[in-house]
């Protein structure tokens, strides 16, 4: 029997592999077969991640938290993670390729994803134009014409947070209201560098190798017009990937991983949960990696006291 398994290999999931390798765990990682890496896998240029002053790739990143949980013994399984019994004492836990698995203890770090428009282009220019996170990208969007798509919390937030930086940002909007607080939208409204583009939504995007516009089709009347722009924010939501232990563990109302306090203690014993799939508010890759931190030691705790 394992003393710990991995669920997801992002930033939570690596870091805390790091923590329970050195502790001497003989963690599993368990990272998925076709998106191991987690979401930086799909940006390029990452500038906030401490510790590399000229930036990265999020791939490259990626790599090097790979590297650093092998180095100190992480056993890394390249499967999904398709069934799993959290109740007992013994955890169970099965694979797509048909291996079971036990352990002690189980921590879950299977991020969230971001919505897509679901367009033609939406994966190939992400990074390169199209980004789901105004806090990761904005900076890289000094004095350009950008647009959010969105009309919740999130998207105000993000605009009003990219005027910072643009020099115009529209926001895109299906319905012609919103669904933001009224506090969040009289901020929007009252910004002079945001515009409004009701009933609208994004057909298509335009650019080669990078963005350089997006049509739109009234929702209302189906007439298609162009707008150029050299950057999209998609802010629709996320959805926390918690299928897998929605019937064990205790979500909150928002659908993320209940967690007790600080700590990454589920409402399940021996089972622990960091990064996006217990975070709506911070969602960087820093606060995946301390979240994951904290689970190894929460792990390593549990172990010790059992
Ligand atoms: C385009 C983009 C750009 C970003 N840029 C930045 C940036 O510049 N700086 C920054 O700090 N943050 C950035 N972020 C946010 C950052 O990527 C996330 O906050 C961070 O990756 C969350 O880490 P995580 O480990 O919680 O989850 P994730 O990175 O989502 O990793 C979860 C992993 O678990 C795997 N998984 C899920 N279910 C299973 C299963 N059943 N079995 C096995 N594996 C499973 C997934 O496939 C995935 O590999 C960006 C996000 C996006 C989408």
């Amino acid at each position: 029997m394992r003393e710990v398994i991995i669920i997801g290999s992002g930033p939570a999931g690596y870091t805390a592999a790091i923590y329970a390798a050195r502790a001497q765990l003989n963690p599993l990682m368990i990272a998925s077969s076709v998106e191991p890496g987690g979401e930086l896998m799909k940006t390029t240029e990452v500038e906030n991640f401490p510790g590399f002053p000229e930036g990265l790739m999020g791939p490259d990143l990626m790599a090097n938290f790979q590297a650093q949980a092998e180095r100190f013994g992480t056993e890394i399984l390249f499967d999904d993670v398709v069934e799993v019994d959290l109740k007992g004492d013994v955890k169970i836990v099965k694979t797509g390729s048909g291996e079971t698995f036990e352990a002690k203890t189980v921590i879950i770090s299977t991020g969230a994803a971001y919505r897509e428009l679901g367009l033609p282009k939406e994966k190939e220019l992400s990074g390169h134009g199209v980004s789901w996170c105004a806090t990761c990208d904005g900076f890289f969007f000094r004095e350009k014409t950008i647009a959010v798509v969105g009309g919740g919390d999130s998207a105000m937030e993000e605009a009003n947070f990219l005027t910072k930086f643009a020099s115009k940002v529209y926001v895109i909007h299906r319905r012609e209201s919103l669904k933001a607080s009224k506090i969040m939208q009289q901020r929007a409204f009252d910004n002079p560098k945001i515009e409004f583009i009701w009933n609208s939504a994004v057909a298509e995007l335009q650019g080669e190798g990078s963005l350089t516009g997006v049509v739109l089709e009234d929702t209302v009347t189906g007439a298609k017009s162009e707008l150029a722009l050299d950057g999209l924010f998609i802010a629709i939501g996320n959805d926390p990937r918690v299928w897998l232990v929605e019937n064990q563990v205790e979500l909150t109302e928002e659908r993320f991983i209940k967690v007790e306090g600080r700590s990454s203690r589920t409402s399940l014993p021996g089972v622990f949960a960091a990064g996006d799939v217990i975070d709506p508010t911070y969602r960087q890759a820093i606060t995946a990696a301390g979240s994951g931190c904290v689970a190894a030691l929460d792990a390593e705790h549990y172990l010790a006291s059992h």
